[in-house]
């Protein structure tokens, strides 16, 4: 099944609108620095208009302007190409109408038709319910994701326009979106060296799980603005003076803070907004025609703050000699200023910046003349690719940014294959063993946690890993039903105890002796 194709706009306001969000998106498709493939996208759109015919958004937009929305921000703001644009065009059209993928593939290829796929099945199987977001989800996501980073990054840029446009929702489900946003998405947009995703991801979420504290903190920044402008200038005056003489274009900027990370830092260590605010912080971003003496010239830049304030030693870091695994580049240092505050220094070239920034638009936009957009795409790909598969020293970090604590109510424990089993809280070792295999649980004897060896009735806690020591010989008595708690355990060894019973001769029933285990029949 194909859609019509024929395709003209009826002269009405709310076609008007459309056809001005359309207009955008191919002016921002212009733009950017891919092969132009307008019919493609042309063909993408009329396919999507046609499937979303009549629909509707909550706030009564036609459905169309999502899906338009989605595709600008995916070349406007991800730097990402039209096969990228026409899966962003087509991301609801399984989900909203009864076009199948084979539809889509028809008209639009395999590989849309693939990352449209992927982009629903995220939507559909893994991050459908928010309450059901949990670390074992987000790292089959991430697995999920390795075979085409582009599902991920449209599935970012629905979601960027979904936040942005959350007032439509009634306010319970404002905050589920919001909660998931803060712990799958912006970390995963920091993943991917999508910083300014990140950033809005985290002031969206706030601005709706915590609107009280975000409009408080949005009026005290305002309010101290001046002021901090007095003080950096201050700082930077004579660092200027040498740029300037040292013939540098070059821009320096006051760094302010996200309402976010503000509010993150002040509940985190319970210190006041002033005391958060009071931290400065400046950029220096500096033009540069020549790739090769970046390095340099950071370093060269270091030296004219370094003449002029004292540099704390212990908080140097050079990220432009070893980048971050997200690729970040920048050199960062801190230095006394005036009135013997601590000034955070970042020193980056254009380009450093721009990576910074963009992540993936920005490497559209520095792509030299003999490589090809898909074979960037494909470098891109697998480095991305190989960050997931061998994850850096900040690896901890980045997991630890999920939030386990969030989903109090679970548990997560690894078994030796490094396989994620979720328990509910309050599990034990027997619980883990029969939610791993039937057969662990009916011969369990006792666990190995964390190299320690445990009784089947030891509560496990997140994080733990575990391996199940069983023995052929043993098998459920009655009293394994208080070593256990999930409904899963119990309902297994009543199953077993219920046949046992049946087979067993009258008087038999109450169940063999377990004497060979020091665990199970404690002194
Ligand atoms: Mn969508």
């Amino acid at each position: 099944m194909t859609p019509e194709l024929s395709f003209s706009l009826p002269a009405d306001a709310e076609s008007a609108r459309i056809h001005e969000a359309y207009r955008r998106l191919i002016d921002a498709y212009l733009r950017s620095n891919h092969r132009r493939k307008v019919e493609r996208i042309e063909k993408a759109f009329r396919f999507a208009s046609a499937a979303h015919a009549g629909g509707r958004r909550r706030n009564g937009d036609p459905y169309i302007l999502h899906p338009l929305e989605v595709a600008r921000i995916a070349v406007a703001e991800l730097g990402l190409g039209s096969t990228s644009i026409c899966a962003a065009l087509l991301h609801d059209v399984l989900e909203n109408s009864d076009y199948t993928s084979e539809d889509i593939e028809d008209a639009c290829g395999p590989k849309v038709a693939e990352i449209v796929e992927g982009v629903a099945r995220i939507s559909g199987g893994i991050l459908g319910r928010a309450a059901e977001v949990q670390a074992d989800k987000f790292r089959k996501l991430l697995l999920s994701m390795s075979s085409d980073v582009r599902v991920v990054l449209v599935k970012m840029a629905d979601r960027m326009h979904n936040m942005r446009t959350l007032d439509a929702l009634a306010p319970e489900k404002q905050r589920r979106v919001a909660d998931e946003t803060l712990y799958v998405y912006a970390p995963l947009a920091h993943r991917l060296g999508l910083s300014r995703f990140k950033y809005e991801f985290e002031d969206l979420a706030m601005r709706y799980n915590h609107p009280q504290e975000y409009a408080d903190i949005c009026s005290r920044v305002v309010d101290s603005e001046a002021e901090r402008r007095r003080i950096t200038e201050e700082f930077v005056a004579p660092v200027r003076r040498r740029l300037d003489e040292a013939g540098f274009s070059y821009e320096i900027a006051a760094r302010v803070k996200s309402a976010y990370s503000i509010f993150n830092k002040m509940e985190k260590k319970g210190v006041p907004f002033e005391e958060v605010y009071d931290i400065y912080a400046v950029r220096v971003i500096f033009d540069n025609a020549d790739d090769e003496d970046e390095k340099l010239r950071c370093w060269q830049i270091y030296t004219f703050f370094a003449d002029n304030y004292q540099i704390h030693p212990g908080r140097l870091r050079d990220w432009v000699s070893a980048p971050k695994a997200n690729g970040y580049r920048a050199l960062h240092l801190t230095a006394m200023g005036p009135a013997g505050k601590w000034i955070e220094v970042q020193i980056r070239s254009r380009k450093m910046h721009e990576i910074a920034e963009l992540g993936f638009a920005a490497h559209w936009k520095y792509k030299t003349d003999d490589t090809t957009p898909e074979a960037e795409l494909d470098t891109w790909m697998n480095t991305i690719k190989e960050i997931l598969a061998n994850p850096g020293p900040d690896a901890i970090d980045f997991l630890d940014t999920i939030k386990l604590s969030l989903y109090s109510k679970e548990i997560y424990v690894f078994t030796p294959a490094g396989d994620l089993v979720t328990l509910p809280s309050g599990s034990t070792v027997l619980d883990a063993a029969f939610a791993i295999h039937s057969d662990l649980g009916v011969h369990c004897v006792a666990g190995q946690v964390n190299r320690r060896l445990l009784p089947p009735g030891h509560r496990l806690e997140s994080g733990d890993q575990i391996r199940i020591i069983t023995a052929d010989s043993r098998h459920p008595a009655p009293d394994w039903l208080d070593r256990c708690i999930t409904p899963t355990a119990r309902h297994k060894i009543k199953t077993f105890l219920r046949k046992q019973a049946d087979n067993a001769a009258p008087g038999q029933a109450s169940g063999p002796g377990q004497p060979d285990s020091p665990f199970l029949n404690p002194a």
